[in-house]
This record gives C-alpha cells, structure tokens and sequence, in this order.
C-alpha cells in the first residue's frame, strides 16, 4: 500500500464489514479504525467522553456524531503524530456513517494534511442480508455463531461445545434488521452518492463469499491508487 493511504469501508449490517475490515487492514498492514471498538473502549476506560456517550447508550440512543468524532480524532491523532515520516495508512470502518460525521472527518483529515483515497462500498442485497443474520444463531455461554444451513450446530439447536441452547440475537430478528436497513440506508446512501460524484467510490459486489469480497476488495484498492 502507497503510503498515507487513507480509505473507509461502508456496508449494511449483514455485510461482513467488520470481517473485512481486519483481513483488508492485516493485509496491508496498516491501522485499522472502527467506530465499535473505540467507543467500546472509551466506555470501558471510563474515559470523560465515553462518561458522556455511555449516557447516550443507557438510554437506546446513538451516540451522538459530536463524541464519536472526538474519540476517533485523539486516536488519529496520536497514530499519526507518533508516526512522523512513516507510513500513516489508515483504514475506517463504521466511520463516517452519514454527511454530517463526514463533514468533520473531512476537517479532521484536513488538520492533519491527510486527504481520502478510496471509499470501499460493499454492496449487498437485502434479501441476502436476511437470509445470512435471520439464520444466525449463538451460543449465549460462548458466544460461538452458527448458521442455520451454511454452519449449522451437530445436534439441534444446540452449541457444539457447550451443549446448551442457542439463542438469536436481539438484532438478528426480522422486524430489528428491517430497521437497522433502514436507517442504514437513509444515513449512508446521501454519503455513498457525495463519494460518488467526487469519484472515489470502489463499489464491491457483497453477495458473494467472504474470501471473493476479500480479493475484489484488494483489487479495487490497487486500482484506486
Ligand atoms: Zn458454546
């Protein structure tokens, strides 16, 4: 990867982002930040924004873009000012989510004379995305995942290892998915199509298996350059 290589990676909930995103960070060996795990660790640390956005989360509400975005900006900041003359590839992932965390992201990247390579779209449909998270089932003692056709448990219904029940996550059912798309999609999409006009969208066919994504996502990368 060129250096200072700076690229976000957008996709429905089903899409295998997440999964994505570290094999495509490991693979080129540069940072990888997602928006969970940060926020997930400022809440853990008792840092004073994470403080703030627990408030927030307590409550079934989003964090709002103002405290994500200042988390994300202390990691960056202190990844990049410890990197002086290195190599500062970047990777987001969950970030930005819609235009308005995106306007303060630009002037993040901005401060720091870093400016955006690629933005990875993983495309996926929506029935395939139902089909993959309404058949996932965990076991709630080790939270191994399971499909119900593709990796399916030997015995029914039951974990492999534990031999207890599995169970389907909150976020798995049918009527929380059909929302999550949804709002996915009116956040995300106005973001996909300003990306788009500037250019800068690597569009990735996400039905398709994990390993396939992986490789067309590298390939969109190298082009992108
Ligand atoms: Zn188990």
């Amino acid at each position: 990867m060129k250096n200072n290589l700076i690229c976000v990676l957008i996709g429905a909930p089903g899409a295998g982002k997440g999964t994505q995103a570290k094999s495509v960070a490991n693979y080129y060996n540069c940072k990888l930040i997602s928006t969970g795990d940060i926020l997930r660790e400022n809440v853990e640390n008792r840092t004073l924004l994470g403080l703030e956005a627990k408030k927030y989360i307590d409550n079934g509400n989003l964090a709002p873009a103002q405290i994500v975005v200042s988390m994300i900006k202390n990691v960056v900041k202190s990844f990049v000012e410890n990197k002086a003359g290195a190599d500062k590839s970047l990777l987001f992932d969950g970030f930005p989510r819609d235009l308005e965390q995106n306007k303060l992201f630009e002037q993040i990247l901005d401060e720091l004379n870093l400016s955006i390579k690629g933005v990875i779209y993983i495309n996926i449909d929506d029935d395939i995305v139902y089909e993959r998270l309404t058949n996932r089932r965990i076991c709630p003692k080790c939270n191994r995942v399971y499909h119900l056709k593709f990796n399916p448990p030997k015995f029914d219904n039951l974990c492999d290892d534990c031999k207890v029940k599995l169970i389907t996550r909150e976020d798995d059912k049918i009527d929380v998915i059909k929302k999550r798309l949804e709002v996915y999609k009116k956040l995300t999409y106005p973001l996909i199509e300003y990306y788009r006009k500037k250019n800068k969208v690597v569009e990735i066919n996400g039905n398709k298996s994990a390993d396939d994504v992986l490789k067309d996502i590298i390939a969109g990368i190298n082009c992108a350059k």
